[in-house]
């Protein structure tokens, strides 16, 4: 039922194919030595034609980049160099986007490349305009294939899987359904690669909230040809929930998946909590971007913000981590280091080292005419 009621309500997708569904590791190679599998680009074409045939706009979110590029240098080291994994995605960027367009153009579909980095996203104008390239794009049914800009990333700021990625631009455009193509089936109660006697691993059909259990269910990832495993998976829904938009994690190597999905079945695993979309910059705050620092507040403050919807004084800051400076987005958790929130500050770093603890009469004395009353407007900050 709750299937049904998304598709009904959906016109825009975002899917995103990971590296591992369309490699040609079914020819017996290692995960290493994989190159992009040409007939699966073909089979997603296909099936992205028919969904578009059905009247939804379609957002591509594509990895495999690096791996491309691997398999066309014979580079199939674990260890490479972020130099070489840059110009591996040099190389297959163009070589992805190449079999994309020629596989999309016998359906008689324009594709168009647009890669992000973080900073783009992480800057207002630059994220808007990212969207409004993207909205004249679907105005003319293109498909856009997005990646990141994987080589001229430097590792500290990147984005770093393209789960993450798939879901910032979810709320980016404005989608209403995010489909994340895995290698697995979706999230079970437990790691199905464990084989315990007499017990099976189930399978997540629908999940309401992700909440630390499910993050601890995800663990973390082993495969190396892609970056992300469930846990990206299970944060990157945790976004897209927080937004309103359902996200599902399927089995993309089931050449059926989305057939499935779009006639309702109950495939993968459902993210979607049926409420709570916060407002689009709200929603920039809290996910796209980068946090500069940690501020630890304690309890009447960690109150104040949850129950009360109250503004981040400088009464209640116990600690500051790391340096930034003023409007910069920080992580707000309490006492036992648990998140509450993130906000963008009206005080750089070294300011709050000042007057952290301090009541508003003396903070106006120490800091003159740039005083500022509350650390975080709650116009600026987003709890949750
Ligand atoms: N952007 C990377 C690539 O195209 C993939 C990152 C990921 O697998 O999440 O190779």
């Amino acid at each position: 039922m709750i299937r049904q009621d998304i598709l009904k309500n959906i016109k825009r997708v975002v899917i995103k194919i990971g590296s591992s569904v369309i490699s040609n590791k079914d020819k017996g190679r290692s995960a290493l030595e994989c190159g992009l599998s040409k007939d699966w680009v073909r089979h997603y074409a296909r099936q992205i034609k028919l969904i578009q045939d059905k009247g939804y706009d379609v957002v591509l979110v594509s990895s495999g980049a690096i791996m491309a590029g691997r398999e066309r240098l014979g580079l199939s080291r674990a260890d490479l160099s972020i130099p070489e994994k840059q110009a591996c995605a040099a190389i297959g960027q163009s070589f992805l986007m190449h079999t994309y367009e020629k596989a999309f153009e016998k359906k008689d579909i324009k594709v168009a490349q647009i890669l992000l980095s973080h900073d783009d996203l992480g800057n207002r104008r630059r994220y808007l305009n990212a969207k409004h390239t993207i909205e004249a794009l679907l105005e003319r049914n293109v498909i856009p294939i997005i990646n990141e800009n994987d080589s001229v990333t430097v590792e500290e700021i990147k984005i770093g899987d393209n789960d993450t990625l798939s879901a910032t631009v979810a709320c980016l455009v404005d989608a209403q359904l995010l489909i994340i193509l895995s290698d697995v089936e979706g999230l079970f109660n437990r790691d199905p690669s464990i084989k315990i006697k007499g017990e099976k691993a189930e399978l997540l059909s629908h999940v309401a909230r992700v909440n630390d259990e499910i993050e601890r269910t995800a663990g973390k990832s082993n495969n190396k040809l892609t970056v992300g495993g469930m846990y990206t998976k299970v944060i990157a829904a945790k976004k897209t929930m927080s937004f309103g938009i359902p996200t599902l994690v399927v089995n993309g190597l089931d050449e059926k998946v989305l057939e499935n999905i779009f006639s309702a079945k109950d495939v993968g695993t459902l993210f979607w909590s049926g409420k709570g979309k916060i407002r689009d910059r709200k929603h920039w705050i809290a996910h796209t971007l980068k946090p500069a620092g940690t501020l630890v507040v304690d309890a009447g403050a960690r109150k104040a913000l949850v129950e009360r919807g109250k503004s981040l004084l400088p009464a209640g800051l116990v600690k500051i981590k790391g340096e930034f400076e003023f409007g910069k987005a920080v992580i707000i958790v309490d006492e036992e280091g648990k998140e509450i929130g993130r906000g963008l500050v009206n005080y750089n770093s070294r300011d709050l080292l000042q007057i952290k603890g301090m009541k508003t009469p003396a903070i106006k004395k120490l800091i003159g005419k740039s005083f500022y009353e509350e650390v975080i407007h709650r116009d600026d900050l987003v709890i949750f």
